[in-house]
This record gives structure tokens, sequence and C-alpha cells, in this order.
């Protein structure tokens, strides 16, 4: 307690102020009258410097020389109690830790199944890209060979040239499906909006895969709401038709009999539409996944089915980006409906009658001879454009890069038509599209670009082009749009 011998000497314990807590003493006492012993008491003591120490006490009477006297032993723990409260507060630490640990156990376990899946997704993934490239491919190359031989007949030449163009068909898909993830992954889609008549969309989209159900035998309904109820919203058109596209292609695929439903209705100040079929529907447990980019409901692709798993994302992020929603019900064996929303903007405009679609296709015969610039600096597509623009041509002029473009201009202002190419080196078509358009705002210009990138159109045009054409080049596309500007 830090007195001294001096200090204590002749004095009784009462002299000192040694309890911390009298009511402690007193309780002392009081054990002591009814025991004469007590054992392992715990209690604080205050030293001679005041400082509170915490001591096992034990006490007991006893008789010397017939007095009774209190001897009294006390041990210090104080250190003990300080060791205790830490081992307490390790303890109590252990305890938070491996309660972290579990948690983190958990979390690891959770990231392992994930990467697993991933893992897995990953080589599902590779082979069926692999399978999806190499097929087509396959296609092209094979039947390209088979048509070598001198001795196959107009019919065979035809059936191995429609593989040929169908395996072209299915590999660009692939190609702007994965172009088209990549922007918008990369942040590049931009929203386009403007007043669209999206009754006559929907009508000419179905228009446009009749013809595929009815092959497929299957039944292609358009909603009679759609005919009667005209809706005009201010939206993004491509990406309208995009996101269309994709659903109705995939009810095509999915569905090997029944029918397909296309329709829409309002609710809640969006417009609803849907794209219902009866076809093989999608298990509940993959319906959140297969939004996902290469994601396929059908993970081992067991059915070999078409695709990449791209359609959904891709169609996810244009009605994202248009302010809606999508989502979906399906039921396997049964089928599927998607569901997709836009604001209901009405455009406000008086409604007009749906136009039929108009077959605007238009044979060589029925143009002018042209005198038609070609600019493209590679050789193949420069000859499919010749093959292509020939029959109307008075005169075909070849150019391979922009600046070549410009001076062969120069020299003949009699040109009608200039089909540009956008991507070349030595200046490119914008720039030369607008070095010409100082000399002449006459002569019709056409741009044909491989990007196929949303933009790509509206840069063109600002850069003088009339119009736009994206490769590859369809003869049937490139009169079209040829014909807006030359009529006999
Ligand atoms: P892809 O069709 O190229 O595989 P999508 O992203 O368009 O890719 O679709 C992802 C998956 O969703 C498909 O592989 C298919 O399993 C499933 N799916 C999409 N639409 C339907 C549908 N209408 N019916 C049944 N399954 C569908």
């Amino acid at each position: 307690m830090g007195y001294t011998d001096e200090d204590v000497i002749g004095k009784t314990s009462l002299e000192f102020n040694l309890w911390k807590d009298l009511s402690a003493r007193s309780k002392l006492a009081k054990k002591l009258d009814q025991n004469k012993t007590v054992t392992n008491m715990v209690a604080e003591f205050v030293t001679k410097t005041g400082e509170i120490r915490t001591a096992l006490l034990s006490v007991s009477v006893v008789e010397m020389s017939g007095k009774l006297n209190v001897l009294s032993i006390a041990r210090d723990i104080s250190d003990r109690i300080v060791a205790e409260k830490k081992l307490k507060e390790l303890n109590r630490e252990l305890r938070n830790q491996n309660k972290k640990l579990e948690t983190l156990n958990i979390e690891l376990e959770a990231a392992k199944q994930k990467a697993e899946e991933s893992d897995r997704l990953k080589s599902a993934f590779l082979a069926n890209m692999s399978h999806e490239i190499r097929t087509p491919m396959n296609g092209i190359l094979g039947f390209s060979n088979l048509l070598k031989n001198m001795n196959i007949s107009t019919q065979e030449r035809l059936t191995y040239l429609n593989v040929i163009e169908q395996s072209g068909n299915r590999l660009l898909n692939i190609i702007n499906d994965l172009i088209d993830i990549s922007k918008i992954e990369a942040g590049q889609v931009t929203v386009n909006r403007s007043e669209c008549n999206v009754t006559k969309q929907i009508t000419s989209l179905y228009t446009f895969f009749k013809r595929e159900a009815e092959q497929k035998n299957l039944e292609l309904i358009l909603q009679p709401r759609v005919k009667k109820e005209m809706i005009t919203l201010v939206t993004d058109e491509d990406k309208l038709v995009a996101i269309f596209t994709n659903l109705i292609k995939n009810a095509l695929k999915y569905t090997k009999e029944g029918s397909i439903i296309i329709g829409f209705r309002r609710v809640d100040g969006v417009v609803e539409f849907f794209v219902k079929d009866t076809g093989i529907g999608i298990a509940k447990d993959r319906q959140k996944a297969i939004f996902e980019r290469f994601v396929q409901a059908d993970i081992e692709d067991r059915d070999v089915y078409e695709g990449a798993g791209l359609g959904l994302a891709i169609t996810k992020a244009y009605v994202t980006m248009l302010g809606g929603t999508i989502r979906l019900e399906s039921e396997e064996g049964k089928g599927s409906t998607f569901y997709f929303t836009l604001p209901d903007n009405e455009a406000g405009s008086p409604s007009q009658p749906v136009e039929k679609p108009e077959d605007s296709t238009r044979q060589e015969q029925e143009f002018p001879m042209l005198n038609i610039l070609i600019v493209e600096d590679e050789v193949f597509s420069d000859q499919l454009l010749t093959v292509v623009l020939q029959k109307m041509a008075k005169k075909i002029y070849h150019a391979t890069s922009g600046a070549q473009a410009v001076e062969l201009f120069r020299q003949h202002p009699d040109i009608d038509l200039i089909m540009m190419d956008i991507k070349m080196r030595n200046m490119d078509g914008y720039e030369a599209t607008k070095a010409i358009r100082q000399m002449d705002k006459e002569v019709v210009i056409i741009a044909q670009t491989a990007y196929a990138l949303v933009g790509d159109r509206k840069k063109a045009i600002e850069a003088g082009c009339d119009d736009y054409i994206a490769k590859p080049i369809i003869k049937k596309e490139v009169l079209k749009v040829v014909g807006k500007y030359f009529t006999v």
C-alpha cells in the first residue's frame, strides 16, 4: 500500500484511509461477525499515493492472549485483474475476428462459385462463338469451292449460292451484334429522338417477318388494336425497330409450332409492347441471366440454336436507353412473352392512316444512264459496286482515295452520282465529300460504309452526302437508295 514501517507501527488500520468503498468494509465486518472467517473476498483499496489497487482478502478473527484480533491477509491481484480484462477483450476480439472470417469464408465461397460459373460460361461462350463463326465460314468456303466445278447444274449452282448468301448473312449478324454490344459497353451509343409513327413501324415489321413465319409454318399475328389505334411517340426509331426485330427473331427462332403475337397496351403513362410466342419457353432459373451478354438459356447448347447470346443484352440496353424496362413471362414447353415499355409521350400529332409498306425496289431499266464515280479503296468492294451499277452507267470512274475522288470530280464535273466510301487512307470520305460540295451542290453523293455504326448516317449527311448505305452492298438496297434521286 506504499506505507513505510514508521507510517504504520503503533496504529490500527482504521487510522488509514484504506478502503475505496467503505460499504465493502461494513460487508466484511458483518460477515466476520457471523462466520469469524472470510476467504477470497475481492475489494479495492487506496494506496498512500492515492492509486487504486485490487486485493484478494482472507480474513479471520483470532484470539490472542484472550483478546480478539483480526488477522487479514491481502494479496494484490491488480495485475491479474488487468490481465484478465485484457484476456476478455482479446477473447472478444478473437470472436469478432472469427465472425469476420466466417463471413469472409462465405464471401470467398460465393466468389469461388461465381468464378467457376464464369469459367464455365467463358468456355461455353468460346465454344459457342467458335461454332457460330465456323459454321457460316464452313458454308461459305465449302460451297464456294464446290462452285468452282464447271459441271454443276444451274439448279445446284443456285442452291450453293443460297447457302453462301445465308451463311454470309449469319456471319454479318454476329459481327453486327458484336459491334453493337462493344459500342454499348464503351458508352458510345447515343439516343436520337424524333417523332416516330410506332404503328407504322410495327406494321412494316409484321409484313417483313410474315413470310419467314409462314415458311416455318408459324402464324404471325398482329394484335387488331395495333391497326386501330395509332401511336406516335418521340423516341429513337432505329432502336425501337432493333428491339422489336430482336424479339421477333427470337420468337421465330425458339418456336417450333403455334403462333407469335405482336401488340401493345397503354398503362400508367407507358406504352407496353409485347411479343408473345408458343415456343420452347425458358426455365425460371435462367430467366434473369438471358439478358446478360453472351448468355443463353441452355448453357451447354444441347439443341444448337444459332446465336451468340447477344440479342437480348443489346435489346435490354436499348430499352433502358429509351427510358423503358423489359421483362418476361415464360413457362418451359409453353412459350414466352417478352414485354417492354416506353414512356407514353404521345407526340399529339393528328394520326395518319397506316401506309402500306411500299415496294420501292426499282429495276435498272428505270434509271437514266449516269456518269458514276465509285470511290473505294478495296478492290472487291469496287468490283461489286461496278457490277451492281454497270447497267445504268454511261461511264464509271474509279477512285481509290478521297483525294483522287476530288481530283476526278474536278476533271469530270458531269459526274451524276458518287458512291463514296468513308474509311480511306489519304483523305477519308467525309473530307472528300466536303471538298466536292464546295465545287458542286447538285451531284448526288451516297456514302457507303462498313462501320454500320449508328451515327454514321448523321455524320455522312452533315458532311454533305445525300444518303447512306451500309455494307455489305446488296443490289436491291443500292437501287432503292439511288432510285430516290434519279428517275427516267
Ligand atoms: P441468342 O438468341 O443469340 O442466343 P439472345 O440474347 O437473343 O441470344 O437470347 C439469349 C437466350 O435467351 C437464347 O439463347 C435463348 O436460350 C433464350 N431466349 C430468347 N428468346 C427466347 C424465346 N422467345 N423463347 C425461348 N427462349 C428464348
